[in-house]
């Protein structure tokens, strides 16, 4: 099996640390909010992965946190007048529910960031001893030239990172030694989330999370860590950083990342408009019809969402399940007696399906070739059974679509469907675009100005 390995940037035979077993991490979500449906890219794929390792037989440890304590969680709080634990509670809670309705398999573990802060002030104070950290009034930074292979996942100059970086000083950071350095524990400010610890009563930031629990979990050398591409940096490359100098070893050996989803070929964002959660969609669609559209593309490559292609996936994943109906009925109702020489044959041919398949995944999770052998094995068995099928011959054709199909997480029993309104995401695309402009209008009449920024919508007077 290949896997393309961005720290490589090439496709690398997969040869786990241990024999039969793999130590997976993947980036969970910062729960803030309902999960949107890019946030679902990685789940979706990186759960086919896995459901794809586990066929191989490989027993596999995945960890996927909650990112519990975060600026945004903590102006939600605000916002709302209510803690910050309690809006993270709410959401994960949330975003459980939709992981089920997308059938994505829980995580042996799902650590929360805010159970795991004494590992932290354990990585962080070993830096610190090590050199590779320094604290400054009460913030710690990591010392990113302490570390020669700075850059190597994302691939950058670290000298050409201290240049882009002297333009985007962050205020109140000036105590830092060198631009380049980041946070790894920062002190409270009013009504924020604390805890105590040998530099400042604070909390850690972003990356040192993941690093811990990485550890914790699953040991100080891991197999596969996965994210979105936008993770790449500087969230991985600074977890490599402080991993590698704290542990005094390789953090993972291959690290997947997934392209990202847009929506009618713009970037999937708050301010634009074209924004929308798990639950939106599950108004509207069964939740597999979602993830059998993520796993029409391979996830390297940016995916676009928009009414049409949802249609499209949900008529093709009909397709599937109407032909396993078929197979069904004949398998209950089938002719009884031994599986015929004909249909032993017919078998083998079946058997080929399954090798395209598996040569499919093998070739770095390649789920859309993965999807066109499973519709071959459809046209092929809607071909063979017959009236005349024994039970056998059925059920055993059953059992293989079922195993392939079950790889990718989608279940063959038909469930009751909420009705999809054909145009309703256009609808819904033009109908927030329309809000969002008036919206400003109305802004503008008081003289505020509206920006759309990476960050989000910032605002300023006329
Ligand atoms: P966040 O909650 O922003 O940390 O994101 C959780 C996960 O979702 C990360 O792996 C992100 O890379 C991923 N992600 C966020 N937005 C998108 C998107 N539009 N398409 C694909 N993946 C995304
Ligand atoms: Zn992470």
């Amino acid at each position: 099996m290949k896997i393309y390995n961005t720290l490589t940037k090439q496709k690398e035979e997969f040869k786990p640390l241990e024999e039969g077993k793999v130590k997976m991490y993947v980036c969970g979500p910062t729960v803030y909010n309902l999960i949107h449906i890019g946030n679902a890219r990685p789940m979706i794929v990186f759960d086919t992965f896995r459901r794809y390792l586990e066929y191989k037989g490989y027993e596999v440890n995945y960890v996927s946190n909650f990112t519990d304590v975060d600026d945004k969680i903590i102006a939600k709080a605000m916002e709302e007048g209510v803690s910050s634990d309690e809006i993270s509670t709410r959401y994960i809670e949330e975003c459980k529910k939709d992981m089920e309705g997308m059938n994505i398999k829980p995580a042996t573990v799902h650590p929360l960031a805010t159970k795991e802060i004494g590992g932290m002030i354990d990585l962080i104070s070993t830096l610190i001893e090590k050199g590779n950290a320094y604290e400054k009034d009460g913030t710690v930074y990591f010392r990113t030239r302490s570390f020669a292979e700075y850059g190597k996942l994302s691939h950058k100059n670290i000298d050409d990172l201290e240049g882009g970086h002297r333009d985007i000083k962050v205020v109140g950071e000036d105590s830092k030694e060198d631009p380049l350095d980041f946070v790894l524990w920062k002190p409270k400010k009013e009504g924020e989330p604390s805890w105590d610890s040998p530099f400042s009563d604070g909390r850690p930031g972003w990356h040192t999370e993941c690093s811990v629990m990485a550890k914790k979990y699953l040991g100080d050398s891991i197999d596969i860590h996965a994210g979105g591409e936008d993770l790449v940096f500087p969230h991985h490359e600074n977890e490599i950083a402080q991993s590698e100098c704290a542990n005094g070893c390789e953090f993972a050996h291959y690290w997947m990342h997934n392209a990202f989803l847009n929506i009618n070929n713009k970037k999937m964002s708050k301010s634009l408009g074209n924004f929308f959660t798990v639950r939106d969609i599950a108004e509207h669609y069964d939740l597999q019809v979602l993830r059998f559209f993520m796993l029409s593309a391979h996830y390297r490559t940016p995916l676009n969402f928009s009414e049409e292609l949802m249609q499209s996936a949900k008529s093709s994943l009909e397709r599937i399940l109407t032909a396993a109906e078929k197979i069904r009925n004949a398998a209950n109702n089938g002719a009884d007696g031994a599986i015929t020489a004909e249909e032993q044959e017919q078998l083998k041919k079946a058997d080929e399906f399954v090798a395209k398949f598996e040569a499919a995944m093998d070739d770095d999770n390649n789920t859309s070739n993965a999807i066109a052998a499973i519709f071959e094995l459809v046209k092929f068995t809607n071909t063979v059974i017959d009236a005349d099928s024994t039970k056998e011959f059925a059920q055993s054709l059953y059992n293989i679509l079922e195993q392939l199909t079950d790889v990718l997480g989608i279940i063959l029993e038909k469930k009751e469907e909420a009705q999809g309104d054909e145009d309703y995401i256009e609808e819904m695309i033009a109908k927030r675009a329309q809000a969002k402009n008036s919206n400003r209008d109305e802004l503008l009449e008081k003289g505020i100005v509206l920006e759309d920024t990476r960050e989000g919508t910032k605002w300023s007077r006329k």
